[in-house]
């Protein structure tokens, strides 16, 4: 059977004339954003397609995926690999800077390629697969270092490997004794729900922990199929965490964050990690300020479940780790804990009990 027409059946965007084609760009921005393609991948899946409305210029899953001549415009803060893989590289694909976890990249390729991406500089579509030798030597690191407890797959979007690969390298990860927990960070179950097919449910089972940490920014995005998707993964005993980048112009108000975090929960996905931005090459228009987001987060305490309350976290350059970045509720004054009420605004003392001369025995 012939597939039809193959200008009806909705394929991935590729490139900028296609863009102009779908109507996701002007005829006149094309030469400008082939300059951009010339640096930076891009992709937007039919799933993605179907979620943004052409008729809102300022829609907020475009903003996400379409480029923009802003982007060839570095930043001196800017840089190229802003949480700094590479000096904690021991073979090709492993990123170790935690003692008790690392990172395993079998792939650079991703369903879209996020305007904001913080590893933008290296990942794309024909990036990064490890050879058969290389995947084996990363693993075999694993094997080797008994201090981790944990495997991340990232990438890339690990999900974007074969149904085979992937049980490959879920089975070479799940009989290595000393390793507790399997986490997977995929875009997947959002962007190309389409690919959670049976084949792939099954090459993820295991007997470790799984997890599986999705990367999603506006509820919209939970769309019927993408929640199709997550259903399955979590009726196969993958348990699901949600991780945002807060972006202006996708996220950046109570209300948007309020609704993502309520679309991952009602989905089984608890919140995690909200990211402050990293600086990767031309990525400026999406920086939101520290103050501005612990103020966003602020506003939600209380208001919203307390699962829905993700980490807000920074990840310092030169490796040195995610830091927390609040907000604080509590404050030492005049020698007091003073926290803050977070339904009523008020601060309440919380008097030390100090060990002092007073209760001591001597
Ligand atoms: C983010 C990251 C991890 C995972 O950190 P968690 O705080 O456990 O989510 C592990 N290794 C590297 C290199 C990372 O960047
Ligand atoms: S899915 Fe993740 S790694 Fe891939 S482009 Fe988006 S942010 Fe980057």
């Amino acid at each position: 059977m012939p597939d039809g027409d193959p200008q009806l059946k909705p394929r991935t965007l590729r490139d900028p004339a296609s863009l102009v084609q779908a109507g996701l760009a002007r005829p006149e921005a094309e030469p400008g954003l082939r300059r951009v393609a010339e640096h930076f991948a891009m992709a937007i899946t039919p799933a993605v397609q179907a979620l943004i409305d052409r008729d809102d210029p300022a829609d907020p899953i475009a903003r996400q995926y379409v480029p923009d001549v802003a982007e060839l415009v570095t930043r001196p803060d800017e840089r190229s690999d802003p949480t700094s893989d590479a000096p904690f590289t021991p073979v090709k694909g492993v990123v170790h800077r935690y003692p008790d976890r690392a990172l395993l990249k079998p792939l650079l390729a991703c369903p879209v390629y996020c305007r904001f991406c913080f590893r933008r500089e290296v990942v794309g579509p024909d990036g990064g697969l490890l050879t058969e030798a290389e995947l084996e030597t990363a693993l075999d690191w694993f094997a080797a270092t008994p201090t981790v407890r944990e495997a991340i797959l990232t990438g890339g979007d690990p999900l974007m490997l074969s149904a085979r690969r992937l049980a490959h390298i879920m089975g070479r990860l799940s009989a290595i004794p000393h390793l507790d927990i399997i986490r997977l960070h995929s875009r997947v179950p959002v962007t190309a729900p389409e690919r959670v097919d049976d084949r792939l449910i099954a090459a993820l089972s295991t007997d470790k922990a799984a997890f599986l940490c999705v990367h999603a920014n506006h509820a919209r995005e939970f769309s019927p199929a993408a929640k199709v998707a997550l259903r399955r993964l979590s009726q196969a005993g993958v348990t699901l965490l949600g991780q945002s980048v807060l972006l202006r112009g996708v996220n950046d108000s109570s209300q948007a964050l309020e609704n993502l975090f309520r679309a991952m929960l009602s989905t089984q996905v608890k919140p995690y990690y909200l990211h402050q931005l990293d600086r990767a090459p031309g990525t400026a228009r999406f920086e939101v300020p520290i103050e501005e987001g612990r103020a966003l987060l602020r506003g939600l305490r209380g208001r919203i479940s307390g699962l829905a309350w993700p980490t807000y976290v920074l990840d310092l350059p030169d490796g040195a780790g995610k830091a927390p970045l609040g907000p604080d509720f509590a404050a030492i004054k005049d020698g007091e804990w003073q926290v803050e009420g977070p339904l009523d605004g008020v601060p309440y003392q919380h008097h030390s009990r100090h060990t002092n001369s007073e209760n001591s025995d001597s």
